[in-house]
């Protein structure tokens, strides 16, 4: 009987440190999928191509036009990079920092998005969605109701897209090959 309990409060079927934060019947249905070896599948046939962004430089032009489109009178951008250092952990895909520095004989920030190694060789719906993310960051610090609503401007399907790249990173925790070529760093 205690054994039964004690089953019954605890997680069914793989862990998924990603997806804690949707509903439970979605989970199920990532486990039901992941059971099956269907996550390659799922993803590759919804995104058939990685983007062609390979370099800081790239990278860094991607992210400005993204900003000079979208958040014209927000502070530029002053480096962008993608880093192998990044421990990818729920909500750090990426990282923008912000320091203030003296240039001209005044105060200005610097701002700097750092961005995991892994989107180097994904879709291009998840680079421009961690993109969107940390640039959604030069206006609004916190993760709040103005700060999702700059991202779903930016990137009209950004939530539906963070859930397709939470599913990659759970298909990849769970031993699953990288699906747009091999990460490198
Ligand atoms: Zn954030």
């Amino acid at each position: 009987m205690t054994g039964r309990v004690a089953q019954a409060g605890a997680a069914v079927g793989a862990p998924l440190p990603y997806l804690q934060a949707y509903p439970l019947t979605l989970q199920r249905q990532v486990q039901a999928l992941l059971a099956r070896q269907g996550t390659g599948a799922w993803l590759l046939q919804k995104y058939p191509q990685a983007h062609a962004v390979r370099t800081d430089k790239a990278l860094y032009q991607y992210a400005a036009g993204l900003r000079a489109r979208h958040l014209r009178n927000a502070d530029a951008v002053n480096k962008v990079l993608f880093d192998s250092k990044i421990h990818i952990v729920r909500h750090a895909l990426g990282l923008h920092t912000s320091r203030s520095q003296v240039q001209g004989g005044r105060l200005a920030a610097r701002h700097e998005i750092r961005i995991a190694a892994l989107f180097k060789q994904v879709p291009e719906a998840f680079l421009r969605m961690i993109v969107v993310h940390e640039l959604a960051h030069l206006r609004e610090r916190e993760h709040n109701k103005a700060f999702y609503q700059l991202c779903e401007h930016m990137a009209p399907d950004y939530h539906q897209v963070e859930f397709d790249v939470r599913l990659y990173l759970t298909h990849l925790e769970h031993q699953g090959e990288p699906l747009w070529g091999a990460a490198s760093t």
